[in-house]
């Protein structure tokens, strides 16, 4: 058996957000947390990465060496600040004319392979594969179709100038990596992606960083009360995260609770994104709507360090999303010990296994989640149990794993690329002229 080949040097392309954001709110989410943990894997293995991802701002140098063998290049397109991802489409051409020219600058066959996240970025790898002549690999992350057929009431619809740029990705792409099953057969069904060119791979969670610990020593870290129930909601704080359902769910938990022996409390850590920019307080509204003010804590963003304090601090972990991709808050979660109570879509099914790691809610209405949280809560055994499975459960999901199975992806990538594409089809010497052309060109420029 012949072994796969592998990659020397990885472009990984991120163009709306940067793997140096902190993840939480805005744009930055779990596609961060993703490209950073298989990046800086990937190096520790001997692969060079480097990232594309777009300045945001005028202090960003244009390379920044952020871990050994991952550099991150921030590529000037657009204004730095107050660019909305709504209006990246209009300065992807900019954006594709710094990557081709960062590769221009350096020896002809630079990079073995392309790997895209989001179809912003597909976009751009769609392109820079034809000049460079190398494979392009693509995730997803999230999909407009899948998002669109599962919107939260009055939430906004993903543009179809999304879908079909997505569509335009599925049909380039060498091989596309789908995070679970299902999100290999939605590409298959609403996208039309060829099955022989898809590879499940499963992400993961920080293992080492997110473990179970004392429960009381994290609440004193956290200022939380030592004695109450906590059901805690992490992620970036939008309609398609349902925090309002939590919210909604467990406000007559509250009240009862006030009046029973032990009180529950309600934690939110994040900050606005998406539409729910557009309301940012609206969260907070509704909780002094329902007069629970007193009852639920917010938290701004936290860093990793913290937030396994955060989940240790929890009896639940809630992720209440009208779609998920996969989930990554959910597996951290469990890694932690906490048992999830998880919305049964997408990814989530195969991040929580029902009733021995947590357990799945079938729909969002807010009386089988208030039902659902009212059960798990009134279990502090089943609790405790759940809790102890979840983290073996979570050990799954390793993202040491996820990179061998990205390595195999990469591997296929190149393989089947090069018998497809030998040196004497026009195609790629056309390619490999129009390559050699730009790189004439920019080492004229820099001279
Ligand atoms: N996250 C974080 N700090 C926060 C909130 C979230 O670091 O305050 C991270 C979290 O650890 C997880 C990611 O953001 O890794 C969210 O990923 P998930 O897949 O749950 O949702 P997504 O953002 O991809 O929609």
């Amino acid at each position: 058996m012949t072994s796969s080949p592998f990659p020397r040097r990885v472009a990984l392309i991120s163009v709306h957000t940067s793997p140096l954001a902190q993840p939480g709110t805005g744009d930055a989410g779990g596609m961060n947390v993703y490209v950073w943990q298989t990046a800086t894997r990937l190096a520790r293995r001997g692969v060079e990465v480097e990232i594309f991802t777009r300045a945001t701002s005028s202090a960003d140098a244009p390379s920044v060496a952020a871990a050994p063998g991952v550099t991150v290049r921030n590529v000037v397109a657009g204004p730095f600040e107050g660019l909305d991802k709504r209006d990246l489409p209009a300065q992807l051409c900019a954006f594709t004319a710094g990557v081709l020219r960062a590769e221009a600058a350096q020896a002809p066959g630079y990079y073995d392979v392309i790997h895209s996240h989001y179809w912003l970025s597909g976009q751009v790898g769609w392109l820079a594969r034809d000049r460079w002549g190398v494979p392009l690999v693509h995730t997803a992350h999230t999909l407009a179709a899948v998002k669109n057929a599962s919107l939260a009431d009055g939430d906004t619809a993903e543009p179809q100038l999304r879908v079909i740029g997505e569509q335009q990705v599925v049909g380039e792409a060498d091989r596309m990596v789908a995070n679970t099953q299902t999100e290999a057969a939605e590409l298959l069904s609403m996208y039309g992606a060829a099955a022989e060119r898809i590879d499940v791979v499963t992400p993961g969670a920080d293992l080492d960083c997110y473990t179970p610990g004392s429960a009381s020593a994290a609440r004193a870290a956290l200022d939380l009360d030592p004695d109450e129930m906590i059901v805690t909601f992490v992620g970036r704080i939008q309609p398609l995260k349902a925090p309002d359902l939590l919210v909604a769910a467990a406000a007559p938990l509250i009240r009862e609770s006030a009046a029973s022996g032990r009180k529950l409390r309600v934690l939110i850590v994040g900050g606005p994104s998406g539409s729910g920019l557009q309301r940012p307080t609206a969260l907070m509204d509704q909780v002094a709507e329902l007069g629970i003010a007193d009852s639920v804590t917010f938290l701004p963003p936290q860093p990793a360090e913290r937030l396994v304090q955060v989940y240790r601090a929890s009896d639940v972990v809630a992720v209440p999303s009208h779609s998920e991709s996969f989930g990554l808050v959910a597996i951290e979660a469990q890694a932690c010990g906490t048992p999830v109570i998880a919305a049964n879509v997408g990814g989530l099914g195969v991040a929580v296994d029902d009733g021995r790691t947590g357990v799945l809610v079938n729909g969002h209405g807010v009386g089988d989640w208030t039902n659902a949280l009212e059960k798990l809560l009134a279990q502090p055994d089943r609790l405790v149990e759940l809790g102890h499975n979840a983290r073996s459960h979570a050990e799954q999901f390793s993202w040491e794993h996820t990179v061998d199975q990205l390595l195999e992806s990469y591997g296929r990538a190149m393989r089947s690329f090069a018998a497809h594409r030998s040196p004497e089809s026009p195609d790629s010497s056309a390619t490999a002229a129009a390559a050699a052309r730009v790189r004439r060109r920019w080492r004229r420029r820099r001279n």
